[in-house]
């Protein structure tokens, strides 16, 4: 079974192409700056592969049909490709954002379902329309293939209602929706059920702690293998420190932003979407970077370094008293897979709580899924890095073979 998963941005198409019997990625790749005067489509071939090959062409990408077209004229090039036609396709896994209320689970796209995403584009106004997009474009290039939805909220539906309902006027939620949805749910899933591969036991007798630190970064609490609770809010701001989102904030601050600097609200969403976090407190987003500066002396960086992990550590005990009891904690993503520093400080002065970290094993590099407690920890802490695409995949192989 081959299967094309497509994450579909405003101005860009991440897609792969993997053959189910072996898991095996065929292709990956990236069709960029859509809509501007010049694009670029990436793609490579057999990654990790002694067969790895990368191909990539600079032109102009008007929209992003015109952009999957490129991407299946890349594929199935009679001289280097890799399929003979865009029909050895059997099937197509979305990654959407927002499945507000609607959506559990991965789900078959039908008209009907199209008409659902698009009733939750309010709640997510910059990442739906593109993610329509890109199901409309492929459900018309590949009238064949069944396509399937996997929302990045699913996995949180299973909140309870005292960790998803904001203490504001009741109407809010029951006319507007306004609540705690949570992100990152194909990822936190996906660890999950690799922490329950290594702790031996069935996901559902798991407690788990899972945190995903990358340019955006969520924590979940997971409760006997259902998520019961996680950093992100509404849309994704909420919660932990971010590259360039600022996480939690006195809400009252936009009414003294406007009241003393004459920001209008437009201007106070971008500025705590894209001007906060690590990069508004140092100037820089990338921990690689801030390390660097921290060594030079850089006390604003090593502000930056500090707030997000003393935000990781207060919110991780605060769902450690959510759960009870906890089996394991896994770290993911970016800075979650790769930054010893930031594991250790999050977890710094836990002992009391049954987290205790081998700072050898934590430093030691390593791609593959870890462990990195010490024998006295009672909580487990892992490495494990997180393969959103190959969690689509699964879902959506399992979804059409019924
Ligand atoms: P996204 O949320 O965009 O998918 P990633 O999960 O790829 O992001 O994480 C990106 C972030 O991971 C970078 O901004 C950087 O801070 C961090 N990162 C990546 N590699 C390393 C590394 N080797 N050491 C420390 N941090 C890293």
């Amino acid at each position: 079974m081959k299967l094309l998963i497509i994450n579909s941005g405003s101005s860009s198409i991440k897609y792969q192409l993997l053959a189910m019997e072996k898991e095996a990625v065929l292709a990956s790749g990236l069709v960029e700056r859509i809509g501007e005067a010049m694009g670029l489509i990436k793609c490579t071939f057999y990654p990790d592969t002694p067969e790895e090959h990368k191909k990539s062409r600079e032109e102009p990408i008007a929209n992003h049909k015109e952009g999957m077209l490129k991407v299946i004229d890349l594929l199935c090039d009679p001289k280097d490709g890799i399929i003979a036609d865009t029909r050895e396709i059997n099937g197509i896994g979305h990654r959407v954002v927002h499945g507000g209320e609607d959506f559990h689970q991965p789900t078959l796209i039908t008209n009907e379902v199209v008409a659902a995403i698009e009733k939750n584009i309010p709640l997510a106004p910059l990442h739906n329309p593109p993610n329509l997009d890109g199901i409309r474009v492929a459900r018309e290039l590949f009238p064949q293939a069944p396509q399937v939805a996997i929302f990045d909220t699913a996995f949180h539906q299973s909140m309870p209602a005292r960790a998803f309902l904001y203490a504001l006027p009741r109407e809010l939620y029951e006319k507007q929706r306004v609540r705690r949805y949570g992100f990152h749910g194909t990822s936190h899933a996906y660890v999950a059920a690799e922490c329950a591969k290594m702790l031996g036991k069935p996901l559902d007798d798991c407690n788990l702690v899972t945190v995903h630190l990358g340019n955006g970064s969520s924590m979940t609490a997971i409760e006997n293998g259902k998520s019961v609770d996680t950093s992100l809010g509404m849309t994704p701001l909420e919660g932990l420190v971010m590259g360039t989102r600022c996480g939690d904030v006195d809400p009252a601050l936009h009414l003294f932003l406007q009241q003393n600097l004459g920001m209008e609200l437009p201007d106070i969403d971008r500025m705590l979407n894209k001007e906060s976090g690590l990069k508004g407190l140092c100037g820089m987003n990338d921990l690689r970077d801030i390390h660097k500066a921290v060594a030079g002396g850089d006390q604003w960086a090593q502000h930056a370094l500090s707030v997000l992990c003393y935000r990781n550590r207060k919110y991780l005990a605060s769902f450690l008293a959510v759960l009870g009891q906890v089996d394991a904690i896994a770290f993911t993503a970016g800075i979650g897979e790769n930054d010893p520093v930031v594991r250790a400080e999050s977890l710094r002065g836990l002992h009391n709580f049954g987290i205790v970290l081998d700072q050898q094993l934590n430093e030691a590099r390593s791609r593959t899924a870890r462990c990195i407690s010490a024998e006295a920890s009672k909580i487990k802490i892992f490495v494990i890095p997180t393969n959103e695409e190959l969690a689509i995949a699964r879902q959506t192989a399992r979804l059409i073979s019924g």
